[in-house]
């Protein structure tokens, strides 16, 4: 009797333990190692002419907001703004295998910590996210901080200019392929310039990028919105430009 109870409460502790496990958002968190970090050089790039232009800095009129709604965000002196609580932004237009320019700035006036500090993303296909934080003196989980796909690639260094400075990404994204059958045959794919230096090597995405349990393909369309991601932080952005592949 004694023994069956043991083994009754052993069993129930696991499962409990287990179900705490996938249920928390920690357990993705990768902290080591931790990205070296370096000073990048001065960048900034106008779009070649075969770009399709996002955003030019003067309205938001190629974005609406998740409702299909007039996008909320602020913009002014050639950039936009996250509204806070406005959610977030996704262009009109489409888009599967690309190259995209972004420049993004997190606020001078440094608030938060870790993931509260500067953070934002860019969402490829409204499920890829390429994280967009203040990392420069704000330690956070590895695969989490600016640069990283999100809970899947730590960056290869940390070239993040101090807060208030302009960033640059320049990303190639390649999108996945179904099968007839539903299933991922080929992986979405991402490599990722931060101010000029190379900090994601066409890694294989594991799936959608997710706050909490482990990623799995689920299959979506050819081409999707671009999303940029409301997450209660001031982060502006400008100079927004696309080309299809
Ligand atoms: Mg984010």
């Amino acid at each position: 009797m004694k023994k069956i109870f043991i083994l009754v409460s052993l069993t129930l502790f696991l499962s409990i333990h287990t179900y705490a496990q996938n249920d928390n958002p920690k357990a993705t968190e990768v902290w080591e190692p931790e990205p070296k970090v370096i000073t990048p050089g001065t960048t900034s790039q106008d779009p070649p002419s075969d770009a399709v232009i996002l955003f030019n800095g003067k309205d938001l009129s190629n974005w609406v907001d998740t409702k299909q709604d007039p996008a909320k965000w602020k913009v002014e002196n050639n950039a936009m703004t996250v509204e806070k609580g406005t959610g977030n932004i996704q262009t009109k237009q489409a888009f599967g295998s690309c190259q995209l320019h972004v420049e993004w700035r997190s606020p001078a006036e440094v608030m938060g910590s870790s993931q509260d500090r500067g953070n934002s993303g860019i969402f490829l296909m409204g499920r890829y996210e390429v994280q967009v934080l203040d990392s420069y003196n704000n330690r956070t989980y590895s695969n989490g901080q600016a640069g990283s796909i999100y809970k899947q690639y730590i960056p290869l260094v940390n070239a993040c200019r101090p807060p208030g400075e302009w960033q640059t990404y320049d990303i190639i994204f390649t999108s996945p392929k179904f099968g007839a059958d539903s299933n991922v045959v080929s992986p979405a794919r991402l490599t990722v310039f931060q101010n000029g230096v190379l900090i994601q090597n066409n890694v294989e995405l594991k799936g959608p990028t997710v706050y909490i349990g482990q990623p799995f393909y689920k299959k979506h369309n050819d081409k999707e919105s671009l999303v940029l991601q409301d997450h209660n932080c001031l982060v502006s952005y400008r100079n927004i430009w696309i080309r299809e592949l």
